[in-house]
């Protein structure tokens, strides 16, 4: 699970790190009003959405503008906000259909002498919480990766240890911190680790940390993920979810206990077991098409889980064809074949269905579809299965 800026900032000032005094608001009118009790006389109105590249993104339909403004005044930061609330931004990372703007983050603007990237991840490869740093932060971080990657620092961090001020300290000496700095930055890590560990992070991401023209660090910027599996220890982060920003397929399906993710193909797929469902995905890919999600049923497959399955599945436009693969071991076929028909009665079959069953009582549900008048086609096997749905989802194309 992702969050807003504004609440990675202030979760971040808790544990420690220096941000700047901000409001969120919601209208023009808020904006306004927030401006007045900042400090200063430059203030930021940032569009919070679940995406980076702000910046440098656009407003649907437009070339110019973007997603932080710079302002000088409290009436400035009305218009900024009329500007932006309730329009789509598109940035490098929303895609082309962008993000519609609920909710800013008007933001006392700072003098920025130098901008830094500090980023903590989990590394799977390495399996330790990683931190990477580079000197060269900000809006363009992706570039400086891509063209030169020797100015980006990764550093494991034992998981027995924990974090070390020495370690923070040969960062900051690599990023070109000096002095009082690297005193600073090592606090500046340690509110970062302690936040991420403490919380079930799986990303903390500031981007840019500026070092001011007044000579201190700031997170200018801030981005956080969470383990979802972690989530249940953590109410408070829980309570910071934001559905306007989250596929309306993985919402549907998280409400049933289903495990979803959302794909960029065409075959929709209903799969119980996630080893199943991988493979499944495997054999749609090597017979030439690509699945439309990951979808695990879960061992326990209902009526009422099949039955919201069917709906995601069914509600979604890119769906050109379904492909059921169950085994029955905890459930048994017949009981699973009960449900695809009875769900898709409900939700009116569009588009072509085929079933492949195995497992306890396979032959009576395999007849049950047969029997049922569904215009189900039936598979053999995971192969069969494969090939079936495809050759149905492209002559269908064609015709
Ligand atoms: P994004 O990464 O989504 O583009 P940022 O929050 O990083 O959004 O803002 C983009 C840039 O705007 C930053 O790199 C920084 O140069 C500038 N900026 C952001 N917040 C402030 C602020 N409070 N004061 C001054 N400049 C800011
Ligand atoms: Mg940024």
């Amino acid at each position: 699970m992702n969050i807003h800026e504004y609440q990675a900032k202030a979760l971040l000032k808790h544990y420690g790190m220096n941000v700047p005094l901000g409001v969120v608001v919601h209208s023009p009118g808020e904006a306004r009003d927030a401006a007045k009790t900042l400090p200063g006389s430059v203030f930021v109105v940032k569009a919070q959405i679940h995406a980076g590249g702000r910046g440098a993104g656009h407003f649907l339909g437009e070339s110019s503008g973007g997603g932080v403004r710079l302002v000088k005044t409290p009436e400035e930061a009305k218009a900024a906000a009329y500007d932006m609330l309730d329009r789509t931004l598109v940035t490098r990372q929303t895609g082309p259909a962008g993000r519609v703007v609920r909710r800013l983050y008007v933001e006392a603007g700072c003098a920025i002498e130098r901008e830094l990237y500090l980023s903590l991840l989990i590394d799977r490869v390495a399996r330790r919480i990683t931190v990477v740093a580079s000197d060269a932060g900000g809006m363009s971080i992706e570039n400086v990766a891509e063209k030169t990657p020797e100015r980006i620092y990764k550093v494991p961090i034992d998981p027995a240890l924990g974090l070390s001020d020495y370690q923070s300290r040969d960062i900051a000496v690599k990023i070109g911190l000096k002095g009082q700095l690297i005193r600073e930055f090592a606090q500046v890590m340690r509110a970062a680790y302690t936040a991420f560990t403490t919380l079930d992070a799986a990303l903390v991401e500031i981007n840019p940390l500026v070092v001011t023209k007044e000579g201190t660090l700031l997170a200018l910027d801030a981005k956080m993920g969470f383990d979802d599996n972690g989530l249940f220890r953590h109410k408070e982060i829980e309570e910071l979810r934001d559905p306007n920003e989250e596929d309306p397929r993985e919402r549907e399906a998280a409400r049933f206990g289903l495990s979803y993710v959302g794909l960029e193909g065409t075959i929709g797929c209903m799969v119980n077991g996630a080893g199943l469902a991988m493979a499944t995905m495997d054999i749609i890919h090597s017979e030439g098409e690509s699945p439309a999600n990951f979808l695990d049923v879960g061992g326990g497959a209902s009526r009422e889980r099949v039955g919201a399955a069917f709906r995601i599945l069914l509600g979604d436009p890119s769906v050109e064809g379904v492909l059921v693969n169950i085994f029955g071991g905890i459930m048994r076929c017949d009981i699973i074949a009960e449900a695809v028909i009875s769900a898709c009665r409900e939700v009116g079959l569009k588009t072509p269905l085929v079933v492949r069953l195995a497992g306890t009582k396979v032959e009576e549900g395999l007849k049950m579809i047969e029997e049922s008048g569904l215009d189900a086609i039936v598979a053999e096997d995971l192969g069969d299965a494969a090939r079936k749905i495809v050759a149905a989802v492209r002559s269908r194309r064609v015709a």
